[in-house]
C-alpha cells in the first residue's frame, strides 16, 4: 500500500492543515511559501505496511495570464503522474467557481481522486447528508470522504480508504 498522492484545492480550503494532521509533524507549515516548482514533497506518512508520499500542486486554480495558464497545465500534468489525488474543498463554503475549474480538469485525468470534504465541524450535522449527496454527483469520485482537519475527524478513515487503494 505505497504510492504518490497529490493534494490539491484553493488556498485557504485546509491543504496545510490536513498534512500536518496526518503526518503528525510540522512540515507543510514549513513549506507553505509560493512555490513554483513540480511535485514538492509535503510530507510522508508510513506505517508497517504502507507508506505515502504526499504532493503539492501548486497552480492549480482558474488561470488569470499567461503564466497561470502553464502552471494549470502542469499542475494538471503531475496529476497524470500520481497514484490518487485529494481534492480539498472548504464544504461549509460551498462550491466556489475554482472549485468548478478543477472538476473540469479533473475530468481530463485517469487518476482516481478522492473528494475531501473539510471543515464539517463549521456544519450543522442534518446539513451534511444533503451535501455529501450533492457533492457525489459532480464527478465519479473514487471516495467522498467529510473531515475536520482541524480537529482532526475522520482523518484515520481519510488514511485507511486511500492506502488501501494504493
Ligand atoms: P491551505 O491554504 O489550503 O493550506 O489552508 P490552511 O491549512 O492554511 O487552512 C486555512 C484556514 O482554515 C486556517 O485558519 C485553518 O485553521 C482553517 N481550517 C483548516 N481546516 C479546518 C477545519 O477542518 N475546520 C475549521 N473550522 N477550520 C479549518
Ligand atoms: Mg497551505
Amino acid at each position: 500500500h505505497s504510492g504518490f498522492v497529490a493534494i490539491i484545492g484553493r488556498p485557504n480550503v485546509g491543504k496545510s492543515t490536513l498534512i500536518n494532521e496526518m503526518i503528525g509533524q510540522k512540515i507543510a507549515i514549513m513549506s507553505d511559501k509560493p512555490q513554483t516548482t513540480r511535485n514538492k514533497i509535503h510530507g510522508v506518512y508510513t506505517t508497517d505496511n504502507s507508506q505515502i508520499v504526499f504532493l503539492d500542486t501548486p497552480g492549480i486554480h482558474k488561470p488569470t495570464s499567461k503564466l497561470g495558464d502553464f502552471m494549470v497545465k502542469s499542475a494538471i500534468g503531475t496529476l497524470g503522474e500520481v497514484d490518487a489525488a485529494l481534492f480539498l474543498i472548504d464544504a461549509s463554503e460551498g462550491l466556489g467557481g475554482g472549485d468548478r475549474f478543477i472538476i473540469e480538469a479533473l475530468k481530463k485525468v485517469k487518476t482516481p481522486v478522492f473528494l475531501i470534504m473539510n471543515k464539517i465541524d463549521k456544519i450543522h450535522p442534518e446539513a451534511l447528508l444533503p451535501l455529501i449527496v450533492q457533492y457525489k454527483d459532480l464527478h465519479e469520485w473514487a471516495e467522498v470522504i467529510p473531515i475536520s482537519a482541524l480537529q482532526g475527524n475522520n482523518i484515520n478513515t481519510l488514511l485507511e480508504v486511500l492506502s488501501g487503494y494504493l
